[in-house]
């Protein structure tokens, strides 16, 4: 199957006893048996529920994996991932990082021995340099939040593992998603989501997703979410898959509108700099278009004007743009990292890779160009 019939079919049958085209909605937690232990594949919903199976399929499907995982956050999916490492274990992560990430990384984990290195993945040397024989993890978030910046995901992976094979490769694809990139088609082990975003599309869930294509691998993450139990519901679920089913036409006109709006910037006498993949002057402009099949809806930018006052006004005037937090629906949506997304950064990391104050975020939706483009104009004329 190719991708867009995989968003819709990948991994789906219809359901056995009526037909029914969507799966419903199990929600239950327990399983009848009918002598102890003889079931049928169903125990407890906390170890599977048909719902998220059937969600866990998709996300498989769609990221080219053998296993997915479907957790009741992205952050959820991360600590998964990180109960697979043991104290001594060392990760290097990419130095621009969702900002939930990188609390999760040095508040959470640090104290049980954890040792996480932040370089700038813009320079494969900048990882290989760090590798250590206590290194377990490699964690790429590309294109970064909110940045923009390219890693060269098949270039990392291959230095890596030419290092030491057994080194864990994981990618951050919540920005992309498989539309874009492919992360385990390029040699990484373990995809992740914020399904929040993209996949589920509507604003309407908080959701992880794991995707692996290793037997073993599949069987510690899934013992990990089973084990501590952030599983997303059955509710959830359904609505999740019902997003996937038009990831491919959503994330079209994210990318048709994300490049119409990040040009209008770039030529706005009142703009600074913009940050989007698909502009040719980015600097990781060459890896995105090896890498990406296009350039998606997230862009960041600067008022010339980089005053708190401008930057502020620009924030309280969209209409359209809905200041908020949170990414990938199909309504556009305007943040400002520094006081809502990436707060919980320290200011001097912050400032170090250029999130300051004048920094925004769009979220570009799927609504009508020109209607997003009025929306900008009469924002950047107060
Ligand atoms: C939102 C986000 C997360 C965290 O996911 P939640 O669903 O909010 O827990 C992780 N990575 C990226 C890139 C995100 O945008």
């Amino acid at each position: 199957m190719k991708f867009n019939t995989k968003t819709i079919h990948g991994g789906q049958k219809h359901e056995e006893a009526t037909g029914a085209v969507m799966p419903p909605i199990f929600l239950t937690s327990t399983y009848a048996q009918s002598s102890p232990g003889v079931h049928k594949g169903y125990e407890y919903s906390r170890g599977a529920n048909p719902t998220r199976t059937a969600l866990e399929n998709a996300f498989a499907a769609i990221e080219n994996g053998t296993h997915g995982f479907a957790f009741s956050s992205g952050l959820s999916a991360i600590d998964c991932v990180l109960r697979l490492l043991n104290p001594g274990d060392e990760v290097i992560a990419g130095d621009d990082l969702y900002g939930g990430t990188y609390r999760m990384f040095t508040r959470l984990f640090q104290q049980y021995g954890l040792k996480f290195l932040f370089v700038n993945m813009d320079e494969i040397e900048n990882v290989t340099n760090a590798i250590t024989s206590n290194t377990k993890l490699i964690w790429i978030e590309t294109p970064t939040n909110p940045l923009m910046k390219i890693a060269d995901i098949a270039a990392i992976t291959k230095a890596v593992k030419a290092t030491n094979n057994n080194i864990l490769v994981a990618v951050d694809n919540t920005f992309a998603t498989p539309y874009l990139q492919r992360p385990l088609d390029l040699g990484v082990d373990i995809v992740m989501h914020s399904a929040t975003k993209y996949l589920g599309g509507h604003s309407d869930l908080v959701m992880g997703a794991l995707m692996v294509k290793d037997e073993n691998l599949a069987k510690d993450l899934h013992f990990i979410q089973f084990a501590a139990g952030a599983i997303a519901a059955p509710m959830d679920a359904f609505l999740a898959l019902r997003g996937i089913k038009t990831l491919h036409l959503r994330m079209q006109r994210h990318c048709e509108n994300g490049r119409v709006v990040a040009e209008y910037l770039v030529n706005h006498p009142k703009v600074g700099e913009v940050y989007y993949p698909g502009l040719k002057n980015h600097p990781n402009h060459d890896i995105a278009k090896k890498q990406m099949d296009d350039f998606g809806g997230m862009v960041s930018f600067r008022l010339k004007d980089e005053s708190k006052e401008a930057t502020f006004k620009f924030l309280e005037s969209t209409k359209i743009f809905t200041l908020a937090e949170s990414l990938g629906g199909v309504e556009s949506l305007v943040n400002h990292p520094v006081t809502m997304t990436h707060a919980s950064i320290p200011e001097s990391k912050r400032l170090k890779i250029g999130i300051t104050n004048s920094l925004i975020r769009l979220s570009v939706g799927v609504e009508d160009i020109d209607d997003l483009l009025a929306d900008l104009e009469q924002a950047l004329d107060r």
